[in-house]
């Protein structure tokens, strides 16, 4: 099966170097062309490409124009650029890579050569993709970690919606792992952090772990009453998991606290830094009345 094949954009003005290039590269790759600069920019931002394989000399926007701007948007500028020029002088190659090509092919091409280089930058994207997926999970719990709770707490999120967000945190988990031993506490928490993401259901709903036995569901577009029925699931999904917990002062079995917050999203749609610390305030409100419970900011 040929689905996932990396997308390459090819971009020339000249329809025979589209056509060549294309036959180069189509057994691996999924090809998508442009001739012209101004169709390369709207296909980059509407198909994603792996790689692009760039022209230098066109009418009207030119190669140098093309990365500029691929480099000025964010949801280009990571995309590598190959230049594949019949401008072949040192100074030409010097002023592409300066511009942030990360290759630079003279015209005429030999088709193993570009073939060779395709191969391994595509290789290059796929391994950084994969340094940025595991930068953002947690490697005990295989859910989202703190840095990628960050991200989402820095983004801008629609203005004048609610956003919900909840702190989560094991009841007397020094006990259980003083009982049960460290390994037991691992456990544990995999089985919490499984049980609670079971329970969300939106795209941008998102949990992650704070730290320790601390957790955070960040619930875009949520108000208070919502957040408060995300709340009071995740803390029944844990109880129903059925831990035994001989040493809780609570009960039986396993248990959470919950503290929560909603705010609507002021205009700029930042998330206002309280939101954490009011969460925060909740959820000790909850250990001091006496765990496996859920507090609101009113
Ligand atoms: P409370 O109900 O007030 O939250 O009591 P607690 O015992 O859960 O709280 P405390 O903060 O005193 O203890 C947290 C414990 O979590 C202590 C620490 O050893 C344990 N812990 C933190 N991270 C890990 C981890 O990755 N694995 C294991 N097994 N234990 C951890
Ligand atoms: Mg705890
Ligand atoms: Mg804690």
């Amino acid at each position: 099966m040929v689905t996932d094949q990396p997308k390459i954009l090819v971009v020339d003005d000249e329809p025979s170097n589209r056509g060549l290039l294309a036959e180069v590269l189509k057994d691996d790759y999924k090809v998508i062309l442009a001739k012209s600069g101004e169709m390369a920019l709207s296909l980059a931002s509407r198909h994603r490409p792996d790689i692009v394989l760039l022209d230098v000399v066109m009418p009207d926007m030119d190669g140098y124009q093309v990365l500029r701007t691929l480099k000025s948007q964010d949801e280009t500028r990571h995309i590598p650029v190959i230049f594949i020029s019949a401008l072949d002088s040192v100074a030409d190659e010097e002023k592409g890579l300066l511009l942030g090509a990360v290759d630079y092919i003279t015209k005429p091409f030999h088709a193993p050569i570009v073939r060779a280089r395709v191969r391994n930058h595509v290789e290059a994207v796929s391994h950084r993709r994969l340094l940025e997926r595991l930068a953002l999970v947690d490697a005990l719990t295989e859910i989202p970690n703190r840095r990628r709770l960050e991200q989402a707490l820095q983004l801008r999120w629609p203005p004048g919606q609610y956003l919900s967000v909840i702190l989560l945190d094991v009841d007397h988990f020094k006990l259980y792992n003083d009982h049960y031993g460290h390994s037991g506490g691992d456990r544990v928490l995999r089985q919490v952090a499984g049980a609670v993401q079971k329970t969300l259901k939106r795209e941008t709903d998102l949990v992650a772990r704070y730290g320790g036995e601390e957790f955070v569901l960040f619930l875009p577009h949520t108000n208070a009453e919502g957040g408060r029925v995300c709340a009071e699931l995740a803390r029944s999904a844990v109880e129903n998991l059925l831990i035994p917990h001989e040493k809780s002062l609570v009960g039986p079995f396993l248990s959470v606290s919950l503290g929560g917050t909603s705010v609507l999203l002021p205009p700029g749609g930042i998330v206002p830094t309280l939101v954490m610390e009011q969460s925060d305030q909740q959820l000790y409100l909850a250990k001091q009345l006496g765990r496996n419970r859920v507090c609101w900011a009113a």
